[in-house]
């Protein structure tokens, strides 16, 4: 474990956070393995480095009750549902956009479906993060969306937002510290609500699985 990974695991904890270091992709899925029971309520957010682990995959298995909002085919009505039902799950399986060497975490939303549920609702959230996800502080972690996270997503739900042409923000082109608020006017604007998760009451409710590869965007 590097210096740099050793003081984020402190931060982590610190702000009553559980991390776990796994070297590879297949350990982190082992761990995730290891944590689930038989029958349990487990909801998601949209996340390529679950997909990337094989975590996907796992959830998958008939012996876990996977509400899974991107199943094929699944009707807008049912993906309420998958919603609804985080609020009561046992697990909610994510990424994070970036996490800070202070521990914090940053997630920015469409919708606010991912980070309603970091915040309030599931018993346990187990988050899938490649160590291309840590940055120093909240304002990196903030040009991190803007840079890398929000383009690469648009590209690959294949959303027409400017950021996907240009690959960073529409809002760095003439300022390179915008504002919440700045960048395009689109109804598919992918960055819309932001969420710090900082010093938690509910201490080791928040799991980081931190996998020493890059993961995700
Ligand atoms: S504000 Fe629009 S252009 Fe800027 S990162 Fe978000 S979705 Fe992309």
């Amino acid at each position: 474990m590097t210096e740099q990974i050793s003081k984020l695991f402190k931060n982590l904890e610190k702000n009553k956070m559980h991390p776990i270091f796994a070297e590879t992709k297949e350990d982190a899925k082992q761990i995730v393995k290891d944590m689930l029971f038989d029958g349990c309520v487990i909801t998601s957010g949209g996340s390529m480095s679950l997909v990337e682990c094989g975590i996907k995959e796992l959830l998958e298995d008939k012996r876990y009750n996977f509400m899974d909002r991107s199943r094929p085919g699944i009707t807008p009505e049912e993906q309420q549902e998958c919603f609804k039902a985080s609020i009561g799950a046992d697990f909610f399986f994510c990424s994070t956009n970036a996490v800070t060497e202070k521990g914090e975490l940053l997630n920015v939303d469409g919708f606010a479906n991912r980070i309603s549920s970091i915040a309030f609702g599931p018993k346990k959230v187990v988050m899938i993060v490649g160590v291309n996800k840590i940055v120093p502080d909240l304002k990196a972690a903030f040009l991190r969306v803007k840079k890398v996270a929000a383009p690469k997503n648009c590209v690959r739900l294949n959303i027409d937002n400017p950021c996907a042409k240009l690959g960073h923000c529409v809002s760095l082109l003439n300022n390179p510290n915008p504002d919440f608020a700045d960048g395009c006017q689109k109804d598919t604007r992918i960055c819309c609500d932001y969420l710090v998760s900082a010093l938690q009451r509910q201490k080791d409710r928040i799991t980081v699985i931190l996998v020493n590869e890059e993961l995700g965007y």
